[in-house]
């Protein structure tokens, strides 16, 4: 599964990587960075959770 993030979007709330911290990291202005844009397993869970707790629904996820 590939995971993307919209900078357009990510506003930087964070919970992406907190809630998901082996897929997503902060930049350095707190916003989302993908650090595992092809995920499986584990990882794509993790991507889930994160993609569902974003407020700003900029986290897009494709088989
Ligand atoms: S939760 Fe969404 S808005 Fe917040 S940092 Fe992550 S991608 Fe950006």
């Amino acid at each position: 599964m590939k995971v993307r993030v919209d900078p357009d979007l990510c506003v930087g709330h964070g919970r992406c990587y907190v809630l998901a911290p082996d897929v997503f990291a902060p930049d350095d202005f707190g916003h989302c960075e993908i650090m595992t844009p092809d995920v499986d397993g584990a990882l794509a869970d993790q991507a889930r959770i994160g993609a569902e707790n974003c407020p700003e629904r900029a986290i897009s996820l494709e088989d």
